[in-house]
């Protein structure tokens, strides 16, 4: 692993990132006074009260600490812990806070892939070399950004010009761990790792590959004649394998599914706290966002603005209509309201209270404008339109 962060980055700038202990430190949320106690979350048909069966799914640090381990019947780790505290699963809950995490997420990567309820990776190639910080600012502040916005959850990030290693190295120190892996360092950093480590080589091939083949680390793996990986798990599996352990698979981070938003930013050609500066940066950049809509035939209900001030930090405020909108002026007509929940200086506003004017804002250097809660345009009308002009057409 190479921590010299001052050297330029090499290939692309894929970052993992994984929530820690997903599920009972959503629980730690709903009710804060579980911090530092042993609670686990239970996979079981009974409600939070009357828990007696099940097998837990996460647990707590507390708990971990314990020998307690997610998977395992809840008699054992009663055996383990009596006085573990229980939960049952509330699917829904932890929904809401992964849709905040993965909104505040989204912001930060070039594309932007949820890989689960807890785990996205980001593209950041483009971003990285637009602002002059390093991957490990990047990356912390990130994750000072959930912990502060999303009740104190902590992640673990995994930085690496390939996908699968970003995954490694998101998963090397846990938890609130950071771990950066540059192209130089990659077969490195990955030759002593357990084959068991790679994501997607489960238990029957790890056998094989251990007990058959005699090989127990990702560096014996990359040393493999790729020809006899081929033989014995087909050319697919084979090719994949021998590329991850050589840091050379190039998986693209792709969005899945629909878009969860559409957005579009820029930075400012000099920074400034000036609200109508502001404003007239957002108002350029509504007309590229709107061809994108368009093209995606969506309609929008929310409008949201980021700004990045001087030091890095991210700021979003939204406004959503009560109806789908299509419209341009629908998002024109509203960004002045949605900046006006900003701190900024606004020049044309006397300022009675001396509090405010002594507040000093860190000035502006980014800023972007997104709409969200997407809905594409139905299709079924789409094909009456185009029903309508066929008979037209005939006529
Ligand atoms: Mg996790």
């Amino acid at each position: 692993m190479d921590m010299d962060d001052k050297k330029q980055w090499r290939g692309k700038a894929i970052l993992h990132v994984d929530i820690n202990s997903f599920y009972s430190s959503c629980e730690e949320i709903k009710d804060p006074s579980l911090k530092g106690k042993p609670h686990a979350v239970i996979m079981t048909p009974q409600d939070n009260n009357s828990i007696t069966k099940g097998a837990v799914t996460t647990c707590s640090y507390e708990a971990k600490k314990l020998g307690i381990k997610s998977a395992m019947p809840l008699y054992k780790a009663l055996e383990l812990c009596p006085n573990l505290i229980l939960h049952s699963v509330d699917k829904k809950f932890y929904e809401k806070i992964s849709n905040e995490v993965m909104k505040i997420l989204e912001d930060y990567a070039d594309i932007f892939e949820q890989a689960s309820i807890d785990e996205a990776y980001l593209d950041c190639t483009i971003k990285m070399s637009n602002i002059n910080i390093t991957v490990e600012e990047y990356a912390q502040e990130i994750k000072k950004s959930i912990k502060e916005k999303c009740g104190g959850l902590l992640t673990s990030i995994g930085i690496a010009p390939t996908k699968s290693v970003a995954k490694i190295a998101s998963d090397y120190q846990k938890p609130d761990g950071l771990t950066i892996v540059h192209f130089n360092a990659l077969k490195d950093f990955l030759s002593r790792l357990d084959v068991e480590t790679i994501s997607g080589i489960g238990i029957k091939t790890q056998k094989i590959l251990k007990e058959q083949m005699n090989i127990k680390t990702i560096g014996q793996l990359s040393n493999t004649d790729v020809q006899l990986l081929i033989e014995r798990f087909g050319k697919k599996i084979g090719t994949w394998m021998w590329q991850v352990a050589n840091g050379l698979d190039n998986e693209p981070v792709l969005p899945r599914g629909n878009h969860i938003s559409l957005s579009n930013e820029s930075t400012l050609e000099f920074v400034t706290e000036d609200k109508e500066i502001i404003k007239q940066a957002l108002y350029e950049l509504i007309d590229e966002l709107y061809e994108r809509i368009k093209n995606n035939k969506y309609q929008f209900r929310t409008v949201g603005i980021k700004l990045m001030r001087t030091d890095f930090s991210i700021e979003t405020r939204e406004k959503s209509y009560i109806k789908y909108q299509s419209e341009k002026k629908s998002i024109e007509y509203i960004i002045e309201e949605i900046l006006g929940k900003f701190n900024l200086e606004d020049n044309n506003l006397i300022v009675p209270s001396k509090k405010i004017k002594n507040t000093k804002f860190l000035p502006i250097r980014k800023v972007g404008l997104k709409v969200s809660n997407l809905t594409a345009i139905e299709k079924s009308s789409k094909d009456n339109e185009y029903k309508q002009k066929t008979l037209l057409d005939y006529c």
